[in-house]
């Protein structure tokens, strides 16, 4: 009854937090999950303090790909211990799901959770956290950016025009809410035969860095179709906590992102 309105909270950030990135892509399956768990080990490897938060609602990979899917602690029933793998601090909201149950939460759940996740977790001091979004351009994407102080977003696509198209209505959607590009990622862009050393560009190539070109954004990377890479995900080590090109190819990323 009368009053004032309460004013409306600016855009915020864990208070030990540097910088937060967002990882995006318009398409699923193109490998956002793979390139934020590997920036955020390379990161690590180069002494940086990173969290991990992973907020594919739809699809949480991060607990299988980092190999940790422990239920975290909560020991005053207020804030929740994120876990610890492979040098990186990580919450995954599928910690918080139960793994065999679809998602069909509505908008302000999903920003609920998300809030919870960057309010409620106990990261600490971080030079970095990278947040691993949901593909495409809904509520989670909005809140993150709405609601948070971001550096900005990485955009993952791989070269064929179907994933293309996509990769555009989320580089799309950063401009409009005003988050900087950072740079796109041409993921599964060549194959390297490993028996005769041919390479193939099985879903093309060089589509990417003409839509970086076009919008004026940095091409980060051109990562192949890698064995390696898939295994490694599968088994919760990613591929760059080991040695080799891919691993390499990572630890420039890394390096180029936070020099
Ligand atoms: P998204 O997060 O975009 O849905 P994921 O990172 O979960 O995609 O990747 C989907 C699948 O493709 C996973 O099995 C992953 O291991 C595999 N994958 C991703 N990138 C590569 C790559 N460069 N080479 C081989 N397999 C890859």
């Amino acid at each position: 009854i009368g009053g004032h309105p309460t004013p409306q909270a600016g855009p915020t950030k864990p208070a030990g937090v540097a910088r937060i990135l967002a990882v995006g892509s318009g398409k699923g399956g193109v490998g956002k999950s793979t390139v934020s768990s590997n920036l955020a080990v390379a990161l690590a490897r180069q002494g940086r303090r990173v969290g991990l938060l992973d907020a594919d609602i739809y699809g949480p990979s991060q607990p299988r790909m980092m190999g940790t899917s422990k239920r975290p602690a909560s020991p005053d029933g207020k804030t929740i211990i994120p876990l610890q793998a492979h040098g990186v601090t990580m919450m995954s909201i599928g910690l918080m799901m139960d793994p065999d149950k679809a998602v069909v939460w509505r908008g302000p759940m999903l920003m609920g959770a998300l809030q919870q996740m960057l309010g409620q977790v106990q990261w600490g001091e971080l030079d970095v956290l990278i947040v691993d979004l949901p593909p495409g351009t809904g509520d989670v994407q909005l809140t993150l950016c709405q609601k948070t102080v971001l550096e900005g977003a990485i955009v993952v696509s791989t070269p064929q025009d179907v994933a293309l198209l996509d990769a555009r209505k989320a580089i799309d959607m950063f401009n409009t809410l005003k988050t900087p590009i950072l740079g796109l990622i041409e993921n599964m862009s060549s194959f390297h035969c490993p028996n005769c050393g041919h390479e193939s560009h099985i879903f093309g190539h060089g589509g990417v860095a003409a839509e970086a070109e076009k919008m004026g954004v940095p091409l980060l990377a051109e990562l192949p179709i890698d064995l390696d890479t898939r295994l490694a995900g599968d088994s919760g080590t990613p591929v760059a906590a080991g040695d080799g090109p891919v691993a390499d190819a990572y630890a420039a990323l890394a390096k180029k992102l936070i020099g």
